[in-house]
């Protein structure tokens, strides 16, 4: 018997992909633009193109399992003890290994909402009570966080964009007597990081991606820092060989060029800010402020959310999701001939 709690879960939705827009509205595949995920929209370095060419001669062998090549580049990188580190296969499978470790059945597992859908899922994964608390655009006040045995936080927060202020982190580590889980997948877009605090918490995980500053979602990378508490708990029942040996190559790779990332988080930014200036001039919108590579808007009524996928754009429709309140779509930042076509877009429906 599949054990009862599956039932209940409502599927994890990944919004559309370029072959479901084709067939729908007969749209080349390759014309589709992919603004919906949170993914980066341009090419690797060269150094990851020849780390991963580079590595298919080791395709017939296993990874070491300790992955001690990436966690030596990581320590590197986060100037952070490589014991303190360890990896997954995308930081969405790192946050089910923390769930793993640390949610007994009915634990308390608080998640401030709006935000990432995957950590109720995991929670009831764990038959864990889950206590959602409301904050409206995000704004986290410590207080209204019940004490857990694990609490989800995310900055730059998904779907919204912001960054929890360092003091409410703070009160929110002091005041829980289970762990605080950090989803930082946006990081390096806001320029903010609590990685220093895992130092001084021991009740702290970090978890992070390479799915988007280092734009290798379809690799699979992600990476958690805490206490080596927690580290080696996760290190003793996370799968052995979690990452691909071309997975681990490029990642190094990424690293090795994050000159070459930097520069393009620069466009990226400059871009978003372009896009809210744009937005904010029509009267139906609604903008979040971000800190990451895409932004939330709130629309008023009598959007037909469907246009964008009839002109071949995916965007996220995010309307419904627990904690936002009203029409509300979330649009990646994309190249800027991409981000021309969304503005074009809201400006013709605010001429309407
Ligand atoms: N956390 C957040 C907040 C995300 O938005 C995502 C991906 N959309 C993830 C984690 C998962 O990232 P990964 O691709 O590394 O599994």
């Amino acid at each position: 018997m599949i054990r009862n709690v599956v039932n209940l879960i409502n599927p994890y939705d990944a919004g559309d992909f370029p072959e479901d827009i084709s067939k729908r509205y007969k749209i080349p595949e390759a014309d589709v633009i992919q603004l919906g995920s949170n993914e980066n929209p341009y090419p690797p370095s060269e150094q990851v193109k020849e780390a991963y060419y580079d590595s298919l001669k080791k395709i017939n062998r296993y990874p070491h399992p300790s992955y001690y090549e990436l966690k030596n580049t990581l320590s590197d990188y986060l100037v952070i003890d490589s014991e303190l580190i360890t990896v997954g296969n995308g930081a969405g499978d790192i946050l089910r290994y923390i769930c793993d470790i640390t949610v007994d059945t009915m634990d308390k597992v608080a998640i401030p909402v709006p935000s990432y859908t995957l950590y109720a899922i995991f929670a009831m994964m764990r038959d864990a009570s889950i206590s959602f608390i409301d904050f409206p655009g995000y704004e986290i006040k410590a207080s209204e966080i019940p004490d857990s045995q694990l609490i989800f936080l995310c900055s730059p927060n998904n779907p919204v964009g912001t960054t929890i202020p360092r003091k409410e982190i703070i009160k929110i580590l002091k005041n829980c007597s289970g762990y605080v889980i950090i989803d930082e997948a946006y990081s390096e877009f806001s320029g903010e990081t609590n990685l220093d605090l895992v130092n001084k918490y021991d009740n702290l995980i970090i978890v992070r991606s390479f799915s988007k500053f280092f734009g290798l979602a379809g690799m699979r990378i992600g990476y958690a820092v805490g206490s080596s508490d927690i580290i080696s708990a996760i290190e003793k029942t996370r799968p052995p060989f979690c990452i691909s040996n071309v997975s681990q190559s490029v990642a190094i790779a990424a690293i090795n060029s994050k000159d070459y990332y930097t520069g393009i988080k620069d466009k990226i930014i400059s871009e978003r800010e372009r896009m809210v200036r744009e937005i904010k001039t029509t009267d139906f919108a609604e903008l979040y402020p971000s800190k990451a590579n895409f932004i939330l808007i709130k629309l008023k009524d009598g959007f037909d959310l469907r246009s964008f996928e009839k002109e071949g754009i995916i965007i996220r429709n995010v309307t419904g999701l627990m904690g936002l309140h009203g029409n509300h779509i979330r649009i990646t930042i994309g190249e800027e001939d991409e981000n021309n076509k969304i503005i074009e877009m809201l400006k013709q429906f605010n001429s309407i």
